[in-house]
């Protein structure tokens, strides 16, 4: 058995109940084969079986005091993975979902995405099972605080910087920055995505929908092809899928679809930017549900079906995917429908939101595919910018930062190709996404020795 598969039936026989642990691993590992016979080097320190472990999973309790007075119980987790090449960095993902195996998944995926973004910054993940859907502004307040009161003593600037991620937006940063700098009493960067008036910097928010249209341009691009003029679903109506589709207006392109976890909204006629400023405040303001857009523009919605679902079901003719929700949002089957219906392009917003069936079914239509740690890693590299700019105490201007951005993800799509093209699949931006990735982590791990 070669290395490579060794570690993928470590993990799934030492790593049970976390499949979607199993799933990064092995499409992750799958693809550093041919590293293997170019680096034994890597073989003999053991970097392929040392990668999978974390330096440290913390997991605790967060009591707190819901609006009636009854005390809530919710789970807490920070998975710092590896600090190879920088601080832990990675999201909090509140969500009802969220369990080791999730975290695990999602802290593995960011030591490579880090690496890809060019700055030093290590991979990390965490979150709670805590659902701020429905909840009242005070008991996220409270549930954030109890959170920080135990995240406070692991994290810092040096060691380890979270961010946003599903249902952490700049209302939850406030609150656990907040926290953290009342009982520390420092005002440390220990948080991106901060709001502007503390430390945030300008365009983090629209960062990873940004990076992920600009991947794809950059992709088209190698087919002589442009954003401008093409039609382009997008999942989701949260952070990611509302800078998606402001980007792609910018660019010429018309967005068709959003959804939340309720159902889909099709517009055909495009959600142009007045409509996009109703999305923002019903999802970031009023917190309610896309059925609201479909009541609004008088379009179609459709309750309990995903977009992907949909473009299946009703044939809906599509160039660009964005899928911008979460993980294995598109299986093999959706997948075969976006092909029928024309789609050569997917770029990756969310965090692994295809399916290892899906991924095949581009691959074998040749469709031009960003995986996420490639294509939505604008996110995190801004995360990196705005620690530059706080360590700097100074703050860029727009432009600036969004240069730097389309700077970093056209250096990100050169990686990938030059990497897939050194390792005999050129063009396959999984495998190099996933190499370049990695031996940047792993020459760090050989120069540190056994540690
Ligand atoms: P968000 O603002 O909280 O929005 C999440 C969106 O996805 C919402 O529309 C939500 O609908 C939908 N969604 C989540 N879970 C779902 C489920 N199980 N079924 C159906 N819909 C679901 O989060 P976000 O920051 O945009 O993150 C979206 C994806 O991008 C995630 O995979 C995240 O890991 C990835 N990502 C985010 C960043 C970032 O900078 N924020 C960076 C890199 C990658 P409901 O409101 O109905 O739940």
């Amino acid at each position: 058995m070669s290395v490579i598969q060794e570690v993928i039936a470590y993990v799934q026989e030492k790593d049970t109940g976390q499949p979607e642990f199993h799933q990064a691993v092995k499409e992750v590992m799958t693809t550093l084969e041919p590293t293997v016979a170019k680096h034994p080097e890597f073989v003999k320190a053991k970097i392929y079986q040392r990668i999978v472990v974390p330096d440290r999973v913390i997991m605790f309790r967060v009591p707190w005091v819901n609006d009636k007075g009854e005390v809530q119980v919710n789970r807490g987790f920070r998975v710092q993975f590896s600090n190879a090449i920088g601080p832990y960095k990675g999201g909090l993902r509140l969500h009802p979902s969220v369990n080791l195996g999730i975290i695990k998944f999602l802290g593995f995926e960011q030591i490579f995405k880090n690496a890809l973004t060019t700055l030093p910054m290590g991979g990390g993940k965490g979150g709670s099972d805590f659902d701020p859907k429905g909840k009242s502004d005070d008991e996220v307040m409270r549930f954030c605080q109890a959170f920080m009161s135990e995240l406070f003593r692991h994290i810092g600037p040096d060691t380890d910087v979270p961010a946003g991620d599903i249902g952490v937006g700049g209302r939850e940063i406030g609150y656990l920055q907040g926290f953290y700098k009342k009982i520390v009493n420092n005002n440390a960067t220990i948080l991106t995505g901060k709001g502007l008036e503390y430390g945030g910097s300008l365009i983090r928010p629209e960062a990873t929908g940004y990076g992920a249209v600009y991947f794809a341009a950059e992709m088209l691009t190698t087919k002589g092809k442009e954003i401008k003029g093409k039609v382009a679903a997008i999942s989701a109506s949260g952070n990611v899928a509302q800078y998606t589709i402001e980007k792609l207006n910018q660019l010429g392109a018309k967005a068709i679809t959003l959804s939340d976890s309720n159902g889909t909204v099709v517009d055909e006629a495009g959600v142009d930017d007045k409509k996009l400023a109703f999305v923002l405040d019903l999802k970031n303001v009023r917190r309610g549900r896309i059925n609201e857009y479909a009541d609004k523009y008088k379009v179609p919605y459709y309750p309990d079906k995903s977009v992907w679902d949909v473009i299946r079901e009703k044939g809906l003719k599509v160039d660009l995917a964005f899928p911008s929700a979460h993980e294995n949002e598109i299986d093999g089957s959706n997948a075969q429908a976006l092909v029928k219906n024309g789609c050569y392009c997917v770029s990756e917003g969310a965090n692994m939101p295809s399916t290892m069936d899906a991924i095949m079914v581009y691959q074998e239509n040749n469709v031009l595919y960003g995986p996420a740690k490639a294509a939505n890693a604008g996110g995190v590299a801004t995360s990196g910018l705005e620690m530059s700019q706080n360590s700097m105490r100074l703050s860029w201007s727009r432009e600036e930062v969004d240069e730097k951005l389309q700077g970093i993800m056209k250096s990100i799509h050169r990686a990938c190709l030059d990497a897939s093209a050194a390792y005999g699949k050129p063009g396959d931006y999984l495998m190099g996404a996933n190499i370049a990735g990695f031996i940047k982590v792993a020459n760090a791990m050989l120069a540190y020795g056994i540690v």
